[in-house]
This record gives structure tokens, C-alpha cells and sequence, in this order.
């Protein structure tokens, strides 16, 4: 093991605390559970821990991604830190406050895939880092810059780590060693330990012992059989990508292998069994040769689209069935009303009781709702569907489309979206011309 010299990380938190009394502008700090950002939070803290009390002014928040699909056991290793920080912080009065950052439930992971029909993400279509991860972060830093103005995030980002983002870091403009964040015009980039090497991270957080009092032997074992690379805290697009995740969500069909829930398995954590098949079926959804997915685009070009409607329903059974049988909480009800409103607007629209019907079954539980006042409500829509012109089903699908955006706030995309149902309908309505009739 390479030791790593005291005078280094020394020097270190000596330009921390530098660029601490330097001015009043708040910090934020990225953490993953990873050895990176632990090792700059311990620099942090312990920087932090050598100025007096009564200087401690500088607001510190501590950020935190919880995508929702976390691997257990890193979950619950991360929140335990978390709240050791926490606590330190207070007794020791750093001012430093830790926050654990979830995507709403309207960009979860499973009512974008069983909801919205997103097939499980690939390197190509990674649409999920930004929704679970970056989003996040976005909408709490821009809120807090509301009432701070300016603020300086560290970064535990190395260029040993990724040649990208060695060129990334590189590229921008800089003010005291400060990268400006290529997203939030008024945030500054520290990275304290840049120029550190793999060997210098690991000697230093198995010489020292957090400030907080977590012992690192574990996060070292966690990354024992497994390659280098963590899925880090992602706070814009430049971030290197998740794939080779060492701690990422345990349905990530980015990378090839998970080998951070194979290596837990190994280790004797027997809930990953089931969760590694499902990502498994998670993979045979987003094949389009296996016949989950439309054959046309959301747009409506050819090509490998959204999971049909019968995938989806299909993938609800299989995550209640693993709900059962690992007896995790891994869809929540918010989360199965929001899928039910979408399926009303997905192509071959579900009447409204798809996802209660799946309940009823699996778990039989009711959910509320009259059906009287339904069936009042499809006549209506027959009726306005025929004076229109267009087919009942398109009608529906764009009063949920509309329902949809006024439930979130927003109009942006609304139109297309109409358009793209409307589409829909004229290709259903030639295809029906086309078909021919048997006398
Ligand atoms: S770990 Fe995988 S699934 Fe999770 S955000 Fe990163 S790329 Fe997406």
C-alpha cells in the first residue's frame, strides 16, 4: 500500500481553509458513498475543524443523490454516514448539513420505464442520470442560489479517474483555481483532490479515520472484488458516466456486468439474488427482438420504440411479484397513480383501471375510484370523439396528455405530444383502411 505523505493532504487542507476565510460565499460539497467524495468530505470536515468556533460561519451543505434504486446495502452504509456527519457537525458546530436528494416521484425510475414505456437505459439513450441524478441537485442548488447569489462546490473528481474529464476540466474558464460550473453560471468548481492518484485516495482514508468516526475498511471491502469506478455524484453532463459503476442503482443495464451486486451476493447479502434476475428481465424488456416494444418511435418514425402497453402491465406484475418476495418497498402507491394516469395516454391507452386491476390481483388491494361516473365518462368521450372525427382512444389519450402537464405545472412539450397522438391516430386510421375486408 502506498502511504501517502502527512505534509500532501496536509497542504491540502491548508488551501481549504484558505479559500475558506477567503470570502463568505457558501459551499456545497458532492458525495457518493464512494472513496473519492469520502475522502474530500474527511478533507472538509477536518479543514473545517481547524478554524475557530466562532469563525465557523460559512454555510457547508453536503449533497447526497438517493435515485431510488440503490443498491441496499450501499444505501444504508451511505445514510449511516450521512447521519454521522450530521451529528458531528452539530456537536463540534461546523455548520455543515447533509442532504439526501431524491428525484420526485413523477421522474422515478419506474414510472418513467412502467409508466412512460422508457426502455431500460443503454449508453446510447442514458436518460436516466439526468432525471434521477443531475435534476436533483439542479433544483436544490438553484434554489438555494436564490437567497446566496454565488457558490463554490467541491468536487471529488480526479484526472487519474477519466481522460474525458481531465479535458472537460481543462476546458473552462477559471478564477482562483475555481472552474466555472458549465451549467450554473454562478457556481465555482473546486476540486481539492484533482491531481491525486487512485493508491494516494486509498492510503489516506485506511490511514485515517473519518473526522465523523465511520471506519473506511468497509467502503475498501465493498470495492475489493470489484473493478475500479463509482457511479459519482452527478452535477452536469461532463460528469464521467455511470458505466462501470462500482455504486449504482442495482436495475443498471448501462454497464455490462454488475459486478457491485454480484460481489454483495458473494459477500453472503442474499437480497441482490432477486434483484439481479430482475435486472436481468429489465434487459429482456429493452431488446426489441423479445417483443416488448412498439415498432415505432414515440415520434412516430420506424425504429425500436416505448415499451408497449402489455410491457408495461407485464413489468408492473414482475416488480410487485420481487416486492413480495424480497419484502422491499420498491414502487410506492404515488408512484402507481402516477403510471395509471400515464397509461391512459399511452398508445393503445389502458381504460383507467390497468394498474387496480394488476393490485387487485397481486396483492388485493382496492384502489378508489366510481365506476358509474367512468362509464358516464366514456360516453361522453365516444360522443365528442365521433364529432371530431378522430378515434375515442385518441380523444382519451389527449385529455390524459393534458391532464398530465396540468398536474406538473408546465406546457412545454405539451403540443408536440398532442401531435405525436394525432399521428398516431391518422397511421391507425390507414392502417384499418389498408386491411382487407373479408366477405
Ligand atoms: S447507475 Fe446506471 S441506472 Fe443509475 S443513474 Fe447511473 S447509469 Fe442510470
Amino acid at each position: 500500500m502506498v502511504r501517502m505523505a502527512d505534509n500532501s493532504y496536509r497542504d491540502i487542507i491548508d488551501s481549504i481553509v484558505q479559500l475558506y476565510v477567503a470570502d463568505d460565499r457558501p459551499w456545497l460539497v458532492g458525495f457518493s458513498g464512494g472513496k473519492d467524495s469520502t475522502m474530500l468530505a474527511s478533507l472538509i470536515f477536518n479543514a473545517v475543524l481547524t478554524v475557530p468556533t466562532a469563525q465557523r460561519k460559512k454555510p457547508i451543505a453536503v449533497l447526497c443523490t438517493d435515485t431510488r434504486v440503490e443498491i441496499p446495502a450501499i444505501a444504508e452504509i451511505v445514510e449511516g454516514t450521512l447521519s454521522r456527519m450530521y451529528k458531528f457537525s452539530q456537536q463540534k458546530e461546523l455548520n455543515i448539513e447533509v442532504n439526501l436528494l431524491k428525484p420526485p416521484p413523477e421522474q422515478s425510475f419506474w414510472v418513467n420505464i412502467i409508466g412512460r414505456g422508457y426502455p431500460p437505459p443503454n449508453r446510447t439513450f442514458r436518460w436516466c442520470t439526468q432525471r434521477l441524478k443531475i435534476d436533483p441537485v439542479t433544483v436544490f442548488v438553484n434554489q438555494r442560489l436564490g437567497h446566496w447569489g454565488e457558490a463554490i462546490l467541491h468536487l471529488g473528481a480526479r484526472r487519474a479517474e477519466s481522460s474525458s474529464r481531465a479535458q472537460t476540466m481543462a476546458g473552462r474558464e477559471s478564477r482562483n483555481n475555481l472552474l466555472r460550473h458549465p451549467d450554473l453560471p454562478r457556481v465555482w468548481v473546486s476540486n481539492p483532490i484533482e491531481f491525486l492518484t487512485t493508491e494516494e485516495v486509498w492510503a489516506y482514508l485506511l490511514q485515517k479515520q473519518n473526522p465523523w468516526g465511520s471506519d473506511n475498511r468497509i467502503l475498501y471491502k465493498l470495492y475489493t472484488n470489484a473493478s475500479n469506478g463509482e457511479c459519482p455524484i452527478q452535477i452536469d453532463t461532463s460528469t464521467p458516466s455511470c458505466g462501470n459503476s462500482r455504486f449504482g442503482c442495482w436495475t443498471c443495464t448501462v454497464v455490462d456486468r454488475d459486478k457491485a451486486s454480484e460481489g454483495l451476493l458473494a459477500a453472503g447479502d442474499e437480497r441482490m439474488e432477486h434483484l439481479i434476475e430482475f435486472r436481468e428481465t429489465l434487459l429482456e424488456f429493452r431488446d426489441p427482438d423479445n417483443g416488448w416494444r412498439d415498432n415505432r418511435r414515440m415520434n412516430g418514425n420506424e425504429g425500436p420504440g416505448p415499451l408497449h402497453i402489455k410491457g408495461r402491465r407485464e413489468l408492473l406484475k414482475r416488480l410487485l411479484k420481487l416486492q413480495e418476495e424480497t419484502s422491499m418497498i420498491l414502487i410506492t402507491s404515488e408512484e402507481l397513480l402516477l403510471i395509471q394516469q400515464l397509461w391512459k395516454a399511452a398508445r393503445s391507452p389502458d381504460d383507467g383501471w390497468g394498474v387496480s386491476r394488476i393490485l387487485n390481483k397481486q396483492r388485493g388491494v382496492v384502489m378508489n375510484s366510481d365506476l358509474n361516473e367512468l362509464n358516464r365518462l366514456r360516453e361522453m368521450e365516444e360522443e365528442v370523439a365521433q364529432e371530431l372525427n378522430i378515434r375515442a382512444d385518441a380523444l382519451r389519450r389527449m385529455l390524459a396528455k393534458v391532464e398530465e402537464y396540468s398536474e406538473s405545472h408546465r406546457a412545454h412539450g405539451l403540443p408536440d405530444d398532442l401531435l405525436n397522438i394525432l399521428r398516431d391516430d391518422l397511421y391507425c386510421n390507414a392502417l384499418q383502411n389498408k386491411t382487407p375486408t373479408i366477405n
